[in-house]
């Protein structure tokens, strides 16, 4: 925030709170490593700063989906070197080298991508570790089971040839938020089919591991060797149908609250925001939130979105627009410069990112992560 004013908006960040929760995690897969993953800055937290807090919680994995991200924090988050960094999202061209340099684990679906890291390696002494990706019915990245046993043979002449080790074996599931999906079972079976087919052919993998958040909280037989819980970590329940963060003993780690810009008196009738979409049903005060879409204040939840200023829940009046957005406050006279706040963990009587969600027709997650670069992160 600038100095001597007040910030237009800020997004505070909990990091006992993270702390917290990924305690609560690790006593919900006491037998497994724990990787946190901070991929997309951090679900919007901030990478850096939550990798720190993970691991001062016993994190000993970081997980990320680009190899920028996993580099940036290789280079700035000061953690031990013993603390592995796996990043799982590759493209051709991508900074192998570097990457291996840097100590970062790699994530390898197909053979082309085993191709590029050999080439890349040639005429460095650098020894690479590869985690091999199995597709167990999520239909996403990954390496397909029919794909699977050249996958694997090419990954060990690879390691005959000293260029690697394969130190993982790992999957991602489809449908871990939905209880008793018939899915979870499927992917389970065929992940232990793929993981008993590679170790046949010789893979000794260090870790096995397929569980996100909603499998790290409620699917003991997923755990493994590790757990990959993300959104969890944050505070934020996966699913509905897992019940609230609150439900899931979580904390939510950030707080999106802004100071109103403006308070003003209108008569009845009177339209607000692009397109008059709200008409005022009577004399009543207006207030401005400096927040907008540009902000990551989803334009869905136009209308729909809560907001607590003075102590009471205010919907969204109108159109949410790129940089602002008003509430109706029925007649109340809140002082420019009050807060106002979008959602936090609830304690303090406002909604949670989870409501937001549920306004904009949207998932937690996305509500969290699409916090824009705009608004300052104050981590405490
Ligand atoms: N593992 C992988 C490969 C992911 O892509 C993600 C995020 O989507 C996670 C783990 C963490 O998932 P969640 O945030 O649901 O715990």
């Amino acid at each position: 925030p600038p100095r001597g004013g007040t910030p237009r908006a800020r997004a505070e960040i909990d990091l006992a709170a993270l702390r917290a929760n990924v305690r609560t995690l690790r006593a919900k897969a006491p037998g497994a490593a724990f990787m946190a993953v901070v991929k997309a800055d951090g679900y919007g937290h901030g990478a850096l700063p939550c990798a720190r807090a993970a691991v001062a919680a016993g994190a000993t994995w970081i997980g990320t989906a680009t190899p920028e991200e996993a580099l940036a924090v290789r280079a700035h988050a000061g953690l031990p070197a013993d603390v592995r960094v796996l990043c799982w999202l590759w493209t051709p061209g991508g900074p192998w080298r570097e990457a291996v340099e840097a100590d970062v684990d790699l994530s390898v679906s197909d053979p082309w991508a085993l191709r590029e890291l050999t080439e890349a390696l040639r005429g460095t002494s650098r020894v690479a570790r590869v985690q091999l990706k199995a597709d167990t019915g999520l239909g996403r990245n990954g390496c397909q089971p029919d794909d699977w046993p050249g996958l694997v043979a090419e990954a060990l002449r690879a390691e005959r040839a000293g260029l690697l080790r394969v130190t993982g074996l790992w999957s991602h599931f489809a449908c871990a938020d939905e209880p008793g999906h018939p899915s979870i079972g499927a992917q389970l079976s065929l992940f232990r089919a793929m993981v008993a087919h590679a170790e046949d052919l010789g893979v000794r993998p260090e870790v096995r591991h397929i569980a996100n958040s909603p499998a790290t909280l409620t699917l003991p037989e997923t755990h493994f060797d590790l757990v990959r819980p993300g959104i969890a970590m944050y505070g934020l329940s996966p699913a509905p149908a897992l019940g609230s963060s609150a439900d899931l003993g979580l904390r939510p780690v950030m707080t999106l609250s802004a100071s109103l810009a403006l308070v003003k008196e209108v008569p009845g009738g009177h339209g607000v925001s692009y397109g008059h979409h709200y008409v005022t049903p009577g004399a009543t005060t207006l207030g401005l939130v400096p927040l907008g879409y540009a902000d990551g204040v989803p334009r869905h939840a136009s209308g729909t979105g809560p907001v607590l200023v003075g102590g009471k829940w205010r919907t969204v009046a109108g159109r949410i627009a790129m940089d602002q957005f008003v509430v109706d406050l029925g007649g109340d006279r809140p002082a420019p410069g009050d807060e106002a706040v979008l959602f936090g963990p609830g304690d303090r009587g406002e909604p949670t990112a989870e409501d937001w969600a549920q306004a904009a027709g949207t998932i937690g997650y996305e509500i969290v992560t699409r916090v824009g670069a705009r608004v300052p992160r104050v981590h405490v």
